[in-house]
């Protein structure tokens, strides 16, 4: 038998990173057993649709550098993989299960559910109370005819135990009693999400469902479906959900980004993300921890996810680790990918149109700072462009101006007559004319530091002045002088 797996995205909003994280184990799953990963679009709930939304996950997917083997643009055997597309099915198999016993007709109002609600409240429960089940054929006929709204429930059997057999949380057990008779087909016609998650899950073939585990309480409600209709139910894994380090409950913005979107504007790497997000409920038993999506497929198990409730996403971990795929990219990569980034987010890029040579000897120097591709400019600005300077700053370093000032008029004569401009040259001739002249390193250089870049933090001094050039070095000198 086939493998066949899916990820069923709603287009209610950004797709986030604990969605990729449960598409990661889908498609691995799929792939390590020469399988299909399938998309399917789940648009069934009108009142949450966001506009652009389908179009943006999809984007999303593909920027993690994941494709699928059915699906939207693609196409296959058991389309339309978008669940709006697919209503007639949804109607025609809410209908075999009226006509078999396993669902009814509800005409009750929003008003009459509102108050039967409202007294359920005082005895702490909140079920259906079935008042349609018990209409006479002929009541429903002129119903339907005269075109009532009307929904369509599943009638779930009384006092059964409903059980599955979880591949991560074992066997799972919970009796019908607390189960609604949960709305199948809603008034505008589309199905809810579990007529159609089961519905489609079958017609597609699937095998393996992997989601989130806060869709196991949702679970015996398919598995009674998949009874009513005589279906082998796909194998479930449900999968822990992610929280804040500290937290007890989902992840939330107020500790920084969710979206995948939001990561990637950041400056994320898709491959940094992604190797960071593999190992948020899986590990591999080894303290291997740099892991290829290659490396992640072939060593993938899902015996090896853990059977816990929530797993902590470490935003410091995850920084860390970008800075370690951005320090190990080559340069030419590494600029590639900055291009691509700065165009796609649409963000300026230091140095876009200058010569390669350049932009990688000041990726060399700043590579182990940048822990983002959006620190980039931040890092690199001073090497293309001339900086700012305020007087105030660009004499902090020493007693008074005055001396600020003789140091500077001391490098740009020295430096004006260097002929072989080398970072090894400026470094000695610059030592030498300190020890001379009996300045300190650190009012000296510091000084330089800020005429040059502006900054008090950078790279050693003479490595900058080795990419600058003599001749933006002197500018410089000049410009600060003047100040
Ligand atoms: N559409 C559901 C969601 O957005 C899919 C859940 C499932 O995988 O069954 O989470
Ligand atoms: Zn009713």
């Amino acid at each position: 038998m086939e493998v066949r797996t899916r990820m069923a995205p709603s287009p209610t909003g950004e797709y986030h990173v604990g969605h990729i994280r449960t598409l990661m184990y889908n498609y691995a799953f799929a792939r390590k057993n020469n399988g299909k990963f399938i998309l399917r679009i789940e648009d069934t709930d009108r009142e949450r649709y966001v506009p652009g939304a389908v179009e943006r996950i999809q984007d999303v997917i593909k920027m993690m550098g994941f494709e699928w083997d059915e699906g939207p643009g693609v196409g296959g055997e058991y389309g339309p993989y978008v669940q709006s597309e697919r209503l007639d099915i949804y109607k025609k198999y809410a209908e075999e299960l009226i006509a078999k016993g396993y669902a009814y007709y509800c005409f009750c109002t929003e008003e009459r559910l509102e108050k039967l609600r409202e007294k359920q409240k005082e005895h702490g429960v909140s079920k259906y109370d079935r008042h349609c089940l018990k209409l006479k054929k002929d009541e429903i006929e002129k119903n339907l005819k005269a075109n009532v709204p009307r929904v369509i429930r599943m009638k779930v059997p009384d006092h059964e135990d409903v059980s599955f057999d979880d591949l991560i949380l074992r066997r799972i057990t919970i009796n019908s009693d607390a189960v609604d008779d949960q709305v199948l087909i809603k008034a505008d016609g589309y199905p809810t999400y579990h007529m159609a998650v089961v519905v489609d899950d079958h017609l597609m073939k699937i095998t393996h469902v992997m989601r989130g585990n806060d869709w196991v309480p949702s679970t015996p409600k398919h598995i009674l479906l998949y009874k009513f209709f005589g279906w082998e139910p796909p194998k479930y894994a449900h999968l822990p959900n992610l929280k804040e380090v500290g937290g007890t409950k989902k992840l939330s913005k107020r500790f920084g980004s969710v979206s995948v979107y939001e990561f990637l504007s950041e400056g994320y790497l898709p491959e940094a993300l992604n190797n960071f997000l593999m190992f948020l409920g899986w590990n591999p038993g080894t303290d291997k921890e740099i892991y290829t999506l290659e490396e992640f497929i072939r060593d993938f198990s899902i015996e090896r996810i853990q059977p816990t409730d929530l797993v902590a996403f470490d935003r410091q971990k995850l920084l860390w680790m970008n800075g370690l795929y951005i320090r190990n990219t080559a340069n030419a990569d590494l600029w590639k990918k900055l291009n691509a980034w700065s165009e796609k987010f649409d963000f300026y890029l230091h140095g876009k149109n200058a010569e390669k040579e350049k932009v990688f000897a000041v990726l060399d120097l700043i590579k182990d700072r940048m822990k983002l591709l959006s620190e980039y400019n931040s890092l690199a600005h001073y090497f293309f462009e001339d900086p700012e300077i305020e007087k105030d700053g660009l004499y902090s370093y020493v007693s008074d101006e005055e001396r600020g000032r003789e140091i500077l008029e001391g490098f740009k004569n020295i430096y004006s007559g260097v002929k072989d401009w080398s970072t090894p040259v400026i470094d000695k001739i610059s030592h030498d004319f300190i020890s001379k002249r009996n300045y300190k390193p650190k009012e000296a250089f510091m000084t330089l530091r800020i005429a040059m870049t502006g900054e008090t933090a950078t790279p050693q001094i003479f490595d900058i002045l080795g990419i600058l050039g003599r001749e933006t070095v002197l500018k410089r000198l000049g410009s600060a002088l003047n100040v």
